[in-house]
C-alpha cells in the first residue's frame, strides 16, 4: 500500500542530520523545530496559522474545545468516515449527528448537513476524504447563514485547493474556523510517530488553540483554561521539516500514479474510478474504486492479495454500526450511500514511489479478474 522505508531512505542524511540535532539540543518538548515547522506549513498552506499538537485526533478536540460549545450541542459528522471524526466530539460530552455523504464523491452532503442543523447544532465537521475537498463552496455557505462554526477534518488532503465561485482558492482546512490534520506515518505528510496540527487563519483563535493545547496555560504554570497536554515532539517537527520540503513532489506523483490508474482503469466493466470535484484539486491520500456488485469486492480483493497486490477497504462499517456508537440510536438503512460505499469499495496501493509497471501490474490483474 505505502514504501516508507524506501521513502525516508532517499531522506536518511538530512533526517539523520534532524535526528542528531535535536538530541544535541535535548530541547525534546517545544523545541525551536516545533515554531520554525509551524511557520514552513503555513506559509505552504497560504499563510494560515498552524498550531501543532500530539496527533490528529488531539487536533479534532481541541477544534471542537476552542469553540467552547455548552454540553450537549450537536456535531454534524458524515457517516462515512474515520472514526476519530466524531470520538472528539462524543468525548467532550457533545452529541455527534450522523448525515449521509455524496455517492460520488463520498463526502459529507450538504444537503443532508442543512437538513440536520437545529437550534443545538454547534458545529459542523467536513472531512476531505481521501484527498479531496468536501464541497467547501455550499458548507461554507451553510456555516455563514446558520451561524454554525466549520471545522475542518483535513487529515486526509494536506496541499488540496479548493476553486470558489467567486474565483478565489484556498487551501483545504483554511476555509472553516478551524481546519485540523494529522501526521500519522501513513498521511501524506507524515512524521515517525504521532502528530498532528491545527490551521487557522484567525490571529486569536490560534493563540487559544496553542494554549488549550498546552495545559491551558498562558505562561509557565498560569492557566487560564482546562487543556489537553498535546505537544508536538520538537523530534517529530525537526523530521517534519525534511519530509516537508518533499511533499509537493510527492502530491505530484501520487497524482500521476491516480492518472495512469484512471487511464487503465477507465474501460473496465463493473468498476467506478473515483470521482473527480472539478473545484478542488485532489491529492490522493487513496485511490477507492468501487465495484458495482457489492459481493464480488471481497473476491476482487482476494484475487488480487493472490497476485501480490495489497488493497483496503476503507471503511468496512459504517460509524453508526460500530458498537460505541449504538447508543446514539442509529439504525441500519438510515444511511444509504455510506452503508452502500462500506460494501463495494476498495482502495488501490497508491505511494509516491509506485512505478508505472507497477501500476499496470494492478490495472491487468483487475481487468484479469
Ligand atoms: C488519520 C485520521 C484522523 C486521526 O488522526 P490521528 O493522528 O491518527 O489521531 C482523523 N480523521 C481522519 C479523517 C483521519 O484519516
Amino acid at each position: 500500500m505505502l514504501n516508507l522505508a524506501a521513502e525516508h531512505a532517499a531522506l536518511q542524511p538530512a533526517l539523520d542530520e534532524a535526528l542528531r540535532e535535536v538530541m544535541a539540543s535535548a530541547a525534546f518538548i517545544q523545541g525551536p523545530a516545533v515554531a520554525t515547522f509551524a511557520a514552513e506549513l503555513g506559509e505552504y498552506l497560504g499563510g494560515a496559522h498552524v498550531v501543532p499538537c500530539a496527533n490528529g485526533t488531539d487536533a479534532l478536540t481541541l477544534a471542537l474545545l476552542s469553540l467552547e460549545l455548552p454540553a450537549g450541542a450537536e456535531v454534524i459528522v458524515p457517516a462515512f468516515t474515520y472514526v476519530a471524526t466524531l470520538e472528539a466530539a462524543a468525548l467532550l460530552g457533545l452529541k455527534p449527528v450522523l448525515v449521509d455523504v455524496r455517492p460520488d464523491t463520498f463526502n459529507i452532503d450538504p444537503a443532508a448537513v442543512e437538513a440536520a442543523l437545529t437550534p443545538r447544532t454547534g458545529a459542523i465537521v467536513a472531512v476531505h476524504l481521501f484527498g479531496q475537498c468536501a464541497d467547501l463552496e455550499a458548507l461554507k455557505a451553510i456555516s455563514t447563514r446558520h451561524g454554525v462554526a466549520l471545522i475542518e477534518d483535513n487529515a486526509q488532503a494536506i496541499g488540496a485547493t479548493f476553486r470558489f465561485a467567486s474565483g478565489e482558492t484556498a487551501f483545504a482546512g483554511a476555509v472553516g474556523e478551524v481546519g485540523t490534520t494529522s501526521f500519522f506515518p501513513s498521511k501524506n505528510l507524515g512524521c515517525l510517530g504521532d502528530g498532528g496540527a491545527l490551521l487557522t487563519r484567525d490571529t486569536a483563535r490560534a493563540a487559544l488553540l496553542r494554549q488549550l493545547a498546552n495545559h491551558g496555560q498562558s505562561r509557565k504554570y498560569h492557566h487560564q483554561r482546562i487543556g489537553l497536554n498535546s505537544r508536538l515532539d520538537t523530534l517529530q517537527a525537526a523530521l517534519l521539516r525534511v519530509k516537508l520540503r518533499q511533499l509537493p513532489a510527492n502530491t505530484a506523483a501520487r497524482q500521476a500514479v491516480a492518472a495512469r490508474y484512471d487511464a487503465a482503469l477507465a474501460g473496465v466493466p463493473g468498476l467506478t474510478i473515483p470521482a473527480r470535484d472539478p473545484r478542488s484539486t485532489h491529492v490522493f491520500h487513496q485511490y477507492t474504486i468501487q465495484v458495482n456488485e457489492p459481493e464480488r469486492r471481497d473476491e476482487l480483493q482476494h484475487f488480487l492479495s493472490g497476485c501480490g497486490v495489497p488493497t483496503m477497504i476503507y471503511y468496512p462499517l459504517p460509524v453508526h454500526a460500530q458498537p460505541a456508537y449504538a447508543y446514539l440510536g442509529y439504525r441500519a438503512g438510515q444511511f444509504p450511500v455510506a452503508e452502500n460505499l462500506c460494501g463495494t469499495v476498495l482502495s488501490l496501493p497508491i505511494h509516491p514511489l509506485l512505478t508505472e509497471e507497477q501500476v499496470t501490474y494492478v490495472a491487468e490483474v483487475i481487468g484479469g479478474f
